[in-house]
């Protein structure tokens, strides 16, 4: 069972990822972007990780409905919103139980998934953090590390893809031949997942 130790290991080791890899974050968005994607996400998580240290979330849903609301309010750009429903709708559909087994938390991401799709209007394809994100949910029934390959794989596959949503989709066909900054720290996300579960 996951318990709210669990979920705050995640966005621990998120933070710590999305640390290591900013620049390369931020590299990854300079020719299809603004060059901003790492230094978005490094605040984000900072401010995720000192809101669960200090307000001390007890339950799975809690923690991931507070780290989703850091997100929304610290990071300016689009991926802020994005990944902020993502947590938040996900912390949504866990509830207020004190543990969850990996069969809810898969339906729960689904459901925030969903929900990014919604807010952004970007479907598998559109070259986004989407790419990464729907795989990696449909490999979660195996196990985390099933998901983290999916994810990884996901964003590679974004390279070939012509940009239909967000910022990269104003150059048109000038946005393929490039890995999607999003898809990239979407599977960062996922790795991180396994990494709490100790796979
Ligand atoms: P901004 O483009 O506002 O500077 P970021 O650089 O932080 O925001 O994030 C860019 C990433 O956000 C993209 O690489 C893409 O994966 C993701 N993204 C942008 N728009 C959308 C959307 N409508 N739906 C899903 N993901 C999106
Ligand atoms: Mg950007
Ligand atoms: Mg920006």
């Amino acid at each position: 069972m996951l318990d709210a130790d669990f979920f705050r290991r995640w966005m621990t080791a998120t933070a710590a990822s999305v640390d290591r890899e900013a620049d390369r974050l931020t590299a990854l968005d300079s020719p299809i972007g603004d060059a901003d994607h790492g230094s978005n996400l490094q605040r984000g998580f900072t401010a995720v990780v000192a809101a669960v240290e200090k307000e001390d979330p007890r339950t799975p849903g809690a923690v991931l409905v507070l780290a989703g609301r850091q997100l929304i309010s610290t990071v300016g750009g689009a991926s802020g919103p994005l990944y902020g429903t993502l947590l938040r709708r996900t912390g949504k559909a866990l509830g207020d139980d004190a543990e969850v087994d990996e069969a809810r938390l898969a339906e729960a991401l689904r459901a925030g998934v969903d929900a990014v799709m919604q807010l952004g209007g970007a479907a598998p394809g559109d070259k986004t953090m989407i790419d990464a994100l729907v795989p990696a949910v449909d490999a979660l029934g195996g196990s985390f590390g099933a998901a983290r390959t999916a994810a990884e794989q996901g964003a590679l596959a974004t390279t070939p893809l012509q940009a239909r949503k967000g910022r990269a989709s104003y150059l048109g066909e000038r946005s393929i031949g490039h890995q999607d900054p999003g898809a990239t720290s979407a599977a960062l996300l996922v790795a991180a997942l396994a990494e709490a579960a100790g796979e």
